[in-house]
């Protein structure tokens, strides 16, 4: 990696970067004689040691060096942010290639970015990761990295990534482990394509990778693939029917608990939520899944910890919250048959009226079936139609509950990195751009997000009350995790 270093944005009055002489515009360029290629670089060496020799250099080109003693901390700079990293794969199933036209730009950036990986869980397939890139983790103790096998048989993996260059993902995978990284992996899974044999081998071999102690591979998931309804001139991929979804649980459920057995009862092997929702079949209890929700953000036991919750929620005084609340609650078809066993729960208990619907997902086609891809227009028709199909009265509900995660919410410290000039959407927007406030405006009643689980909606509906679509805005911030959180997505 060619040694460019990180531009300082400001610099934090009376901070020990101040006192060395660091001015807005420097760029630091190395610490500890090693390079600074971007903020998790920075904050790695800076906290590395109790004093730090940095080099840098002036706007004008000119380079002079600088001594602090920072005893492990920061020394008061703002950098510049990164730039994500763009993906060099084509795999046959990519679900920017699938995007309709006209969304915003940032929607269709295929970020691959080891940093994020790291930082938040995302999913890489190392594609933009050379031997130099692989030694940085190494040397930087960049663990867990979260790694898309698909398929460890190289033929297949180049069928399914579309790079004839990465077929052979075991030798980056080996490279990490023999460093010590631990990784956690996952397969989509695409009938035809990476299942059967070649599946049984991309179990075997990241099975035989499994260790005690560090540089192991820590979990497989496997997530079944989605299809949405734009694939014009795309390879064609089979669909996971329910069939296949009932099939593939029967097959592997009992694979899960012996892996488990043999890792103390720590399942290893992990089925995403979407082969129970797509099979129809109840999602299993909590041994089923890690202890530590490992996969959570790629849907492995979403629901199963959404019910949990929700058993313990009802039986505790704040249910109380939602007696009389009128509220319906639009859902993808995944969730909504879970949600309404809840909701009908927590009516008996405490004497609520909520009602779930499940919306179509006409911006991406009807075979999209997760919550999280569902658009404001798509929400908005199934608001409609309920409100026809009750009657037409204005007030025919109290509220109308969104998906969290079909909204952009803040991301945080992912916010670091840039999107290649793209534009980031304020919090409370859809997919197509519509707002929260706007959906409220429509429908005439509050529109408010979902959170994670019924605690997280009571407080939502309590700023409702509130009056936290005064003049059209969000007037408050909302639990930003949703009932049913899409894959590691950085929802920009
Ligand atoms: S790695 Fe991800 S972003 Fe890149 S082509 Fe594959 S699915 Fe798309």
């Amino acid at each position: 990696m060619a040694q460019k270093g990180v531009q300082i944005i400001s610099v934090e009055p009376g901070s020990l970067a101040e006192e060395a002489g660091l001015r807005p515009g420097d760029t630091l360029l190395e610490i500890h004689g090693e390079a600074v290629l971007d903020q998790l670089s920075y904050q790695y060496l800076i906290t590395r040691e109790d004093e730090a020799d940095l080099l840098l250099q002036r706007p004008d080109g000119s380079t002079f060096e600088a001594y602090v003693e920072n005893g492990g901390e920061g020394i008061g700079v703002d950098l510049a942010q990164d730039e994500v990293k763009v993906c060099k794969q084509n795999c046959v199933f990519c679900f920017v290639h699938q995007m309709p036209k006209g969304f915003r730009k940032s929607l269709y950036l295929k970020d691959e970015d080891v940093r994020l990986s790291f930082l938040y869980g995302h999913f890489t397939t190392l594609s933009s990761s050379d031997d130099a890139e692989l030694d940085r983790i190494v040397r930087e103790r960049l663990s867990p990295i979260h790694v898309s096998v698909h398929a460890t048989d190289p033929v297949a993996r180049i069928k399914v990534v579309g790079n004839p260059r990465e077929g052979d993902i075991l030798r980056k995978i080996d490279r990490l482990l023999a460093g010590g990284i631990d990784v956690h992996t996952q397969a989509v899974v695409a009938p035809g394509l990476n299942d059967g044999a070649i599946w049984q081998q991309t179990v075997d071999d990241l099975w035989k990778r499994r260790k005690a102690g560090r540089g192991s591979v820590l979990s497989l998931s496997c997530v079944p693939v989605g299809l949405t309804a734009h694939r014009e001139h795309l390879p064609s991929v089979q669909d996971v029917g329910p069939d296949f979804a009932r099939d593939w649980v029967a097959r592997w459920t009992p694979e899960v608990r012996k892996y488990a057995k043999a890792c103390d009862g720590e399942p290893w092997l992990l089925l995403a939520d979407e082969w129970f929702t797509r099979g129809g079949i109840e999602v299993p209890g909590r041994a089923f899944y890690s202890r530590s929700w490992a996969q959570l953000e790629n849907g492995v036991g979403l629901v199963r910890r959404f019910l949990e919750h929700s058993r313990r929620f009802i039986k505790s005084p704040r249910a109380q919250g939602f007696q009389g609340r009128r509220v319906l609650l639009l859902t993808g078809p995944s969730f909504a048959p879970t949600l309404t066993k809840v909701v009908a729960d927590l009516n008996r208990a405490v004497g609520s009226h909520l009602r779930v619907v499940a919306a179509t997902n006409f911006s991406f086609g009807e075979t999209v079936t997760v919550a999280g891809l569902l658009c404001g227009q798509d929400l908005k028709y199934a608001a409609h139609a309920d409100r026809d199909a009750k009657g037409g009265k204005a007030d025919w509900v109290d509220a109308v509950v969104v998906p969290s995660s079909s909204l952009r919410t803040v991301t945080g410290p992912t916010d670091q990195y840039t999107l290649r000039g793209a534009v980031v959407r304020e919090e409370g927007t859809f997919l197509d751009d519509l707002t929260l406030p706007q959906l409220a405006a429509e429908l005439g009643v509050p529109a408010v997000p979902s959170g994670a689980n019924l605690s997280h909606l009571l407080d939502h509906l309590e700023a409702a009350d509130r009056g936290a679509f005064r003049g059209g805005a969000l007037t408050e911030a909302f639990h930003p995790a949703g009932l049913n959180q899409p894959q590691g997505a950085y929802n920009p």
